[in-house]
C-alpha cells in the first residue's frame, strides 16, 4: 500500500487529495495537508471519492451503431465520419462539445484538433453554463479573463460578501475556511445576498434576500450611494480606471434613493443601508459570486456592476480585497486557458486579439502541416445545439458531459441529437441519458486513472494523477483524440506519448512570441499587437519526473515569477491597451423568462450539498444519497397553502419545454412565489425530473450563458 497525492474532481475549489492506494484499488482518501487550496480539509463529497470507484457500471468497450467493436474500428469510424462530413458539408459542419471535467491536456488536444486542423470554430464546453458571464465581465473590466484574488484573501478580508453563492453546499471547503477565519477574527463580517436562505447564512452577519435578478440594480445603487457620500476612491479612479462617469450616469438613470433601490430589490431599506455602509467603509472587501450571478440573461452586466463597485472604492489588488468569481467545475479555469470556449482561440487569446491567428498558426505549424484556423468565433453552447437542430452541424463529438440533462430546453436538445447524422460520445459510464443518441461510443478513463492538470478558481494549477489503470479498454481522452488526428493525416502535430508533452506544448504556447513589459503586470506582444496576462511559460520544459512532481502553482508563472503569482493587479495596472481598468455602464434588466398567469412561479435551480452534476459518480456512494435521496421542489408555506400542496406531497412543475415531478419540501427559506429544484436528477434516476426541460433557452447576449436561475413554471399536485 502507498499514499499518493492528487486533486478532487468535483468543484472549483480544487482541493488536494491524499489517496491510499492498495494494488489496483484506492481504499481511502483524506485531505492533502500540503495543498494550499484546502490544507487537509475535504468536504463530504471529496471524502467519499474512494466509495465511487470500481468497474461496475463503467463503459469498457467502444461501440459503433450499438455493436461492441475494437478500438481500431471505432477510431476509423470517427475519423471517416468527420472526414466525410467535412467533405460533403464543409469544415463548419463538425463540432465538439466539451466539459469542465476534462483535464487541461485533454482540452488542449481537442481544441488543437477541431480549431487548428479540422478548421471549425464550433468547439464549446459545458463551462459555458458555469462561468462564461464572469469571464466576459473580467475581459470588459480588466482586458483579460483574470481572477484577481486568491483564497487567502477570503481569510484576510474585513468584509466578505457572498452574492448568488451557497458556498456552504457548493464550495464547502472555502466556506469552512471563511468560517474558521471569522472565529479567529470576530471583527470580520459576512454578508449573504441570495433569494434563498441557505446554509451559508449560518455565518452571515447580514442577510439580504433580494428579488431574483435584481443584483445589478443593487450594485448600481451601491455605486451611487458611495458617490453621494464621498466614499469613492477618487485617486484610484483617476490613476487606474476609465468609465466612472458613464457607469455612474447609467446607475442614476434609475431612482437611486435608498427606498427606491430597496423596493426594486424587495429588501428592507435599513438592512440595505447597513450593507452599503459596510461595503463603503471597509477597504478589505472580497465579493465572492457564483452561478446565482452568472446564470442570467444579464449575467455579464451583473458581474460588471460588482466589479464597478470594487474599482470605484479601490478595493482590488490588495490583500483581502477584490471581486472573486468562483467556478463550479474542477477545471472550468483550465478550459479557459487552452481556448475551450467557442469565442476563444487558444491560450487566453481571442479571435480578435491582434496577431493571435497568425501567432497560433505559426506555433502549430510542423514541418509538413499547417493548421487551418477559422477566423471568427463559433457557436456557443445553446447556439451549437440549435445549429445541430437546423442541420448546419452534421457531426458532433461530445466529451464528458450530458447536454440532454443540463442544457435549457433539454427535450429540444434530445430531438436535435436524435436527427444529427453523426453523434460521437466519449464517456466513462455505461448508462447515461446521452448514450442512446450516440452513433459511436468511446470508453474514457476517469478520476484516479486520468493523468494531467487542472486549474482551480484561484488560478492554481494542480496535478490530477493517474493512480489506477483504466478498466477494460477505456482510454485517456487525449490519446483518443490524438489517434483520430493521426487517422485524419495530422499525426505529426499530435505525436504525444505522455500528458507531460502536451502540458509542455501548452506552456510554450502561452509564452510564444511574448516579451515581458516590466511596466505592467502583464505581457506585451513583441510587435506591440496586444497584451496577454495568461503565461505559464515558466513551466515549459518539465520532463516527466518534474511534471509528475509539479507542486500546485498559480499563474502567471514566468521566468520572472517562477513561483507563480498569488494576486493580480497589485500595481493598479491592467491588461488593457492603456493599462487602466474599465468601469462598465450597466443598465439593469430583468429575466427574459417572463412570469405569466399560466406560469406564475419563478424557478431557481442549483446543486445540493452531497451530489455532483448528473450523479454518475456521487450517485454510486450510498451515504451521499442520505442528504437528499430524491428529486424535490422547495416551496414557501404560503404557496403550499395556495396550491393545496403539503410537505412531502408529490407535485408537477410545468415549464417552457417540459415537466418535472418531485417531492415537495415546504420551506420558509424559499421566497413566496418562487420554487427551487436541484439540477442533478436525470431520466436514469427519475423519469421526469430533469430541470433542464423546464427552462427556456434564453442566454446572456455578451457571454452566451443560459438563464438557468430564472425559469417560469406552474405547479400542481400530482
Ligand atoms: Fe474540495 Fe470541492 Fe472536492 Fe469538496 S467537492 S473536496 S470542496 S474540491
Amino acid at each position: 500500500m502507498h499514499q499518493a497525492l492528487t486533486t478532487c474532481p468535483y468543484c472549483g475549489v480544487g482541493c488536494g487529495v491524499q489517496a491510499e492506494v492498495d494494488g489496483e484499488r484506492i481504499i481511502g482518501v483524506s485531505g492533502d495537508s500540503t495543498h494550499p487550496a484546502n490544507f487537509g480539509r475535504l468536504c463530504v463529497k471529496g471524502s467519499a471519492l474512494h466509495e465511487t470507484l470500481g468497474e461496475h457500471g463503467r463503459l469498457t468497450r467502444p461501440r459503433v451503431d450499438g455493436v461492441e467493436v475494437d478500438w481500431d474500428t471505432a477510431l476509423d469510424a470517427v475519423a471517416d465520419g468527420l472526414q466525410a462530413t467535412r467533405r460533403d458539408h464543409g469544415n463548419h459542419a463538425v463540432a465538439a462539445y466539451l466539459s469542465g471535467q476534462l483535464l487541461t491536456e485533454d482540452y488542449y488536444v481537442a481544441n488543437k484538433l477541431f480549431k487548428g486542423f479540422l478548421g471549425t470554430p464550433h468547439l464549446d464546453t459545458n463551462s459555458r453554463l458555469c462561468m462564461a458571464s464572469a469571464v466576459a465581465a473580467y475581459k470588459r473590466a480588466f482586458g483579460a479573463d483574470a481572477v484577481p484574488c486568491n483564497y487567502e484573501d477570503l481569510e484576510e478580508a474585513e468584509l466578505v460578501v457572498l452574492v448568488g453563492s451557497n458556498l456552504a453546499w457548493n464550495h464547502p471547503v472555502l466556506y469552512q475556511r471563511i468560517k474558521a477565519a471569522k472565529q479567529i477574527n470576530p471583527l470580520m463580517r459576512v454578508v449573504v445576498i441570495d433569494p434563498r436562505v441557505t446554509d451559508s447564512c449560518e455565518i452571515a452577519d447580514l442577510y439580504l434576500g433580494l428579488a431574483p435578478g435584481s443584483d445589478a440594480r443593487l450594485f448600481n445603487g451601491l455605486l451611487a450611494w458611495m458617490d453621494d457620500r464621498s466614499k469613492l476612491d477618487r485617486v484610484y479612479l483617476d490613476n487606474h480606471t476609465q468609465g466612472m462617469e458613464e457607469a455612474l450616469a447609467a446607475a442614476r438613470e434609475d431612482d437611486t434613493s435608498l427606498e427606491a433601490i430597496a423596493a426594486d430589490c424587495d429588501l428592507d431599506p435599513e438592512r440595505l443601508e447597513t450593507f452599503f455602509y459596510w461595503f463603503a467603509s471597509h477597504l478589505h472587501v472580497v465579493t465572492l459570486y457564483s452561478q446565482g450571478v452568472n446564470q442570467s440573461s444579464s449575467g455579464t452586466d451583473k458581474c460588471n456592476a460588482i466589479i464597478n463597485c470594487h474599482l470605484a472604492g479601490g478595493k482590488i489588488g490588495l490583500p483581502g480585497a477584490g471581486p472573486f468569481s468562483i467556478t463550479g467545475q474542477p477545471n472550468a479555469m483550465g478550459g479557459r486557458e487552452v481556448g475551450g470556449l467557442a469565442n476563444q482561440l487558444a491560450a487566453h487569446m481571442d479571435y480578435h486579439t491582434p496577431g493571435a491567428l497568425e501567432r497560433v498558426t505559426r506555433f502549430w505549424t510542423t514541418e509538413s502541416l499547417e493548421p487551418t484556423l477559422p477566423d471568427a468565433p463559433g457557436h456557443k453552447a445553446v447556439e451549437l445545439f440549435e445549429a445541430i437542430e437546423r442541420g448546419e452541424v452534421q457531426a458532433v463529438w461530445i466529451m464528458a458531459t450530458n447536454p440532454v440533462v443540463s442544457l435549457p430546453d433539454a427535450n429540444r436538445v434530445r430531438a436535435a441529437l436524435a436527427k444529427c447524422p453523426l453523434v460521437i460520445v466519449s464517456e466513462c459510464m455505461a448508462d447515461t441519458d446521452l448514450l442512446p443518441y450516440a452513433d459511436i461510443v468511446l470508453p474514457a478513463s476517469s478520476w484516479s486513472e486520468k493523468d494531467g492538470t487542472v486549474t482551480n478558481s484561484e488560478r492554481r494549477i494542480s496535478r490530477q494523477r493517474g493512480l489506477l489503470p483504466p478498466p477494460g479498454e477505456a482510454r485517456h481522452d487525449w490519446w483518443i483524440i490524438g489517434e483520430v488526428a493521426r487517422r485524419l493525416g495530422f499525426g505529426e502535430a499530435f505525436a504525444y506519448g505522455h500528458p507531460s508533452e502536451i502540458f509542455d506544448e501548452h506552456a510554450r504556447l502561452s509564452g510564444f512570441e511574448n516579451a515581458l513589459d516590466t511596466r505592467l503586470d502583464t505581457r506585451l506582444d513583441t510587435r506591440g499587437e496586444g497584451k496577454r496576462l495568461f503565461d505559464i511559460s515558466g513551466l515549459a520544459g518539465l520532463d516527466r519526473d518534474a511534471y509528475d512532481a509539479l507542486a500546485p502553482i498559480q499563474w502567471p508563472v514566468t521566468r520572472e515569477a517562477p513561483s507563480g503569482t498569488a494576486r493580480l493587479f497589485e500595481e493598479g495596472r491592467f491588461a488593457t491597451p492603456d493599462g487602466k481598468a474599465r468601469l462598465i455602464a450597466v443598465r439593469p434588466r430583468g429575466p427574459e423568462q417572463v412570469l405569466s398567469e399560466a406560469r406564475p412561479l419563478r424557478l431557481n435551480t442549483g446543486r445540493v450539498r452531497d451530489q455532483w452534476h448528473t450523479m454518475t459518480r456521487t450517485g454510486r456512494a450510498p451515504r451521499l444519497m442520505n442528504h437528499r435521496s430524491e428529486p424535490f421542489i422547495e416551496l414557501h408555506p404560503d404557496d403550499g397553502l395556495h396550491y393545496g400542496i403539503g410537505d412531502k406531497a408529490l407535485a408537477r412543475l410545468e415549464g417552457a419545454g417540459g415537466e418535472y415531478v418531485g417531492r415537495v419540501r415546504i420551506s420558509k427559506a424559499q421566497r413566496r412565489g418562487e420554487v427551487f429544484v436541484p439540477m442533478h436528477w436525470t431520466g436514469r434516476f427519475s423519469g421526469a425530473a430533469r430541470m433542464g426541460s423546464l427552462l427556456a433557452p434564453y442566454c446572456d447576449p455578451v457571454s452566451g450563458q443560459p438563464e438557468s436561475k430564472h425559469g417560469a413554471v406552474s405547479i400542481a399536485p400530482l
